[in-house]
C-alpha cells in the first residue's frame, strides 16, 4: 500500500458474541461474522499511514472504529487510489448489498449522511461483486485493490 490517498474498506471477522463499549455510542454486540468499515485517507500519509494505524490497537480511540477492532480479527483490505472521495458512495453501495445489515446508525457516519459506515454480513463479503457494483454506477472510478491474509498482527484478538 502506498502513501497516497484514497478509500478503503476493512474487512474483518468476529468469531464470538461480544459486547464492547463504542464511546457515546454505547455498547454495540457483536455476533459471528463478517464487519465491513469504510473509510478514506487524504490527509498525510495517505492509506499506508491510515492502514498501518488501523493494524495497531489505538492507545486514545479517536474513530468509532478504534473501539471496535480490538475486538475483531483484519482479515482483508479493499482499497483505491481514487482521487475523488468514495467513502460515502462506498458505504451506500455497500449498503444496498445482499446479505448486509446496519449494526448501529450512525457507527462511523458522525460527519454524513450516510445511515453508517459500518456493516455486517454473515457470509464473507466479495471483493468481485463489490468492484462489480461499483463500476455500473460509477463511471470513471479508479482501479479497486485488494489485500488479505497478511495480517500476523497477535494484537487482533477475533
Ligand atoms: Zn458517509
Amino acid at each position: 500500500m502506498l502513501p497516497r490517498p484514497g478509500t478503503y474498506t476493512l474487512i474483518f471477522s468476529a468469531r464470538k458474541i461480544c459486547q464492547p463499549e463504542i464511546g457515546r455510542l454505547g455498547s454495540l454486540q457483536l455476533t459471528p461474522g463478517f464487519y465491513m468499515y469504510v473509510g478514506s485517507a487524504f490527509g498525510p500519509g495517505g492509506l499506508k499511514a491510515r492502514i498501518a494505524h488501523h493494524r495497531q490497537i489505538a492507545r486514545r480511540p479517536h474513530w468509532h472504529i478504534d473501539y471496535l477492532s480490538p475486538f475483531l480479527k483484519l482479515i482483508e483490505i479493499w482499497y483505491t487510489y481514487d482521487p475523488a472521495h468514495r467513502e460515502h458512495q462506498w458505504a451506500q453501495i455497500i449498503a444496498s448489498t445482499r446479505g448486509i445489515s446496519v449494526p448501529r446508525i450512525g457507527f462511523g457516519s458522525s460527519d454524513c449522511r450516510c445511515i453508517a459506515h459500518l456493516f455486517f454480513r454473515k457470509a464473507r463479503p466479495s471483493i468481485k461483486t463489490f468492484r462489480n457494483k461499483i463500476h455500473a454506477n460509477t463511471k470513471n472510478h479508479g482501479g479497486i485493490f485488494t489485500e488479505k491474509n497478511v495480517f500476523a498482527n497477535k494484537a487482533h484478538g477475533g
